[in-house]
């Protein structure tokens, strides 16, 4: 009989994010295919958890997958994670999840930690409907994809990394109207959380003014959405 393959995510910066099925998964698969098996071997640590681990990220999963399809077909029972949230969501996951399905193999997927979600909450911008763009385009078509997001008439949310952000931040702030809104969060969950919203010009300011460090998740609002309050900042 064909074993199984379990999607669990994992915290993304806070260690007491894992879900108590998270960790049980975690402990009774015959191995975890890790992106970074440093990496995870810290939350193994924590939770005291002695599976197996096995590297699967972005170089080798197209070398490895058929490897562990095979592996699964004949009785073995896998969890993928990734270094941080959730599998697939702008990391490696959804390659094997595709397999998988392809040859009948129950796919379980848990819930748990993502970053963009608490963006989202955050910014207190209309969620009724909204984009996820993962990471933009570095340089070639990111002009075009600003130029799409200063036009959208629902929130986008998107990944940006701190080398990066103030240069697009700019960039929107010079595409938008000038009262757009926008919130950008960082180190969610983490010691240093911040969320910082408002007009984009203002937002741009308080970044010129103190270097933008650690991991951004990036809210712009649809055209035309005001808060009540002038800037939010917590
Ligand atoms: N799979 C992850 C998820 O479910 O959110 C995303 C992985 S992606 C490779 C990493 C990016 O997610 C970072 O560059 C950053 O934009 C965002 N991110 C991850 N952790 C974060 C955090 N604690 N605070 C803010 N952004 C975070």
């Amino acid at each position: 009989m064909a074993g199984k393959l379990f999607i669990v995510p994992t915290p993304i910066g806070n260690l007491g994010d894992m879900t108590i099925r998270a960790i049980e998964v975690l402990k009774n698969v015959d191995k975890i295919l890790a992106e970074d098996t440093r990496t995870t071997k810290v939350l193994l640590n924590h939770y005291h958890i002695l599976t197996r681990l096995e590297s699967f990220h972005l170089h080798n999963e197209h070398h490895k997958v058929q490897h562990f399809i095979n592996q699964i077909l004949d009785g073995l029972t896998f969890a993928q994670v990734s270094d941080a949230g959730t599998p697939a969501i702008s990391d490696p996951g959804y390659l094997l999840v595709r397999e998988a399905l392809k040859h009948d193999i129950q796919v379980e997927v848990l819930p748990g930690p993502t970053a963009f979600v608490p963006a989202l909450i955050k910014s207190g911008f209309p969620l009724h409907k909204f984009i996820f763009e993962g990471f933009i385009p570095a340089k070639k078509g990111k002009l075009t994809k600003l130029t799409e997001f200063a036009e959208a008439n629902c929130t986008i949310v998107f990944y940006e990394s701190p080398h990066k952000i103030l240069k697009t931040l700019i960039s929107l702030a010079e595409l938008c109207e000038p009262n757009r809104l926008i919130s950008v969060s960082r180190e969610l969950t983490k010691k240093f959380e911040e969320t910082i919203t408002g007009p984009i010009s203002d937002v741009v300011l308080h970044f010129q003014n103190k270097a933008p460090k650690g991991e951004f998740v990036v809210v712009l609002a649809a055209k035309n959405i005001e808060l009540k309050s002038d800037e939010i900042e917590n």
